[in-house]
């Protein structure tokens, strides 16, 4: 089927060449009319998140920040930002939590970075009365107070680029044209050696690196900022710990893998986030790093156990569906393992809670 995105994607196709996969993401995803995300909302539809799952990934998303912004002084002011907050739910579970230090609510300016208008209204609708605003990015939030930032499941929707190796050097991985069908073909050039780490030069022929320039230039923006003026950063994504692991450009459509070319703006496109290129930026800019550790070993930590027992004594009738959401968040056969939790915080300053073991 030849949606209208696919039809403008063909037509940009033909007019001025193949697309890198980056610029076939980037439109599939946020074109302004079309992209998957700007028209609908796909939480529960097509995917499911861990703050979908249970309230008690956000209350203890809530419980860290409350703790390290203890730890770090308690700044009486400091921005309290979300990036692609989806339905809102973990942020409302966040502030739910943090309630237990007023003070804290009382010092936050609450951001939402979040492209979609249809997922921004829903946002609003979920958060009710808390005091925040919503944003396009990152840099249209002032840079002058400590940023506690969290971004769950946000990383793995910016764009990436694929390179193939050949024996001549490493191809970029195009998105083309054949008739009415978008199909993957190797550039025929290789690109300068400068783009691929020198340490994947010899690597076999077919091997494929990923690269998302979009993740690292706001990685490495949220590291200085963090070195500048405080604050901690949560990234909770799946993904690996280790650059280099072959092609994870993946759609997701109704809870199924499709094929990332079929449908164009009626699916979701992930790539597996490279942790290591992320810490790597934010490293550069002189930030600490925490992790990557798993999901289940940070939820662990932060006592998501005893969480639990607490709502299923309030609420016994419960019981099971609240052992069955736990178990999906942090068994290792489900999100436990292949979900990670990377942090960035200013040198020298104490260690995080969910990082300690
Ligand atoms: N964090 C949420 C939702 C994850 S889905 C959860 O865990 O449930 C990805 C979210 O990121 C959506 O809200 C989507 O609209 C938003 N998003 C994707 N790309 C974005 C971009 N480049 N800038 C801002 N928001 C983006």
């Amino acid at each position: 089927m030849v949606t209208a995105l696919k039809e403008k994607i063909l037509r940009l196709i033909r007019e001025t060449g193949p697309l890198t996969v980056a610029q076939y993401m980037q439109m599939a995803l946020l074109d302004s009319r079309d992209g998957y995300y700007m028209k609908r909302d796909p939480l529960g539809r097509d995917f499911i998140t861990a703050p979908e799952i249970s309230q008690v990934f956000g209350e203890m998303i809530g419980l860290f920040f409350v703790q390290a912004w203890e730890d770090r002084g308690r700044p009486d002011r400091f921005h309290l930002v979300e990036l692609g907050p989806g339905r809102g739910t973990l942020m409302a579970d966040l502030l739910r939590a943090s309630r237990i230090r007023p003070k804290f609510i009382a010092a936050a300016e609450i951001t939402l970075v979040e492209m979609s208008p249809s997922l921004r209204a829903i946002q609003s609708a979920t958060l009710g009365d808390a005091r925040a605003v919503w944003r396009q990015d990152l840099r249209e939030v002032p840079d002058d107070a400590p940023l506690f930032l969290i971004a769950n499941e946000f990383f793995d929707a910016l764009p990436a680029r694929q390179f193939i190796r050949s024996p001549r050097g490493w191809h970029e991985r195009m998105v083309g044209a054949d008739g009415d069908t978008l199909v993957f073909a190797a550039a025929p050039d290789p690109v300068p050696a400068g783009l691929v780490p020198a340490g994947l030069h010899d690597a076999p022929i077919g091997a494929m690196f990923e690269s998302s320039q979009a993740s690292q230039t706001l990685a490495r923006e949220i590291g200085r900022r963090i070195v500048r003026n405080g604050g901690v950063a949560l990234f909770i994504d799946y993904g690996h710990a280790m650059s280099g692991h072959g092609d994870t450009f993946q759609a997701v459509k109704a809870h199924r893998y499709t094929d990332p070319l079929a449908e164009p703006g009626d699916a979701d496109l992930t790539f597996h986030v490279d942790f290591a290129a992320l810490a790597q930026v934010a490293r550069d800019e002189g930030a600490g790093i925490s992790g990557p550790v798993t999901q289940a070993e940070f939820l662990g930590a932060l006592g998501i156990g005893a969480r639990a027992e607490r709502l299923k004594r309030d609420a016994p009738q419960n019981a099971a569906e609240i052992d069955a959401a736990i178990d999906r968040l942090t068994n290792l056969t489900q999100m436990g393992s292949l979900f990670k939790v990377l942090a960035l915080s200013a040198p020298g300053t104490p260690e995080l809670p969910g990082f300690l073991c």
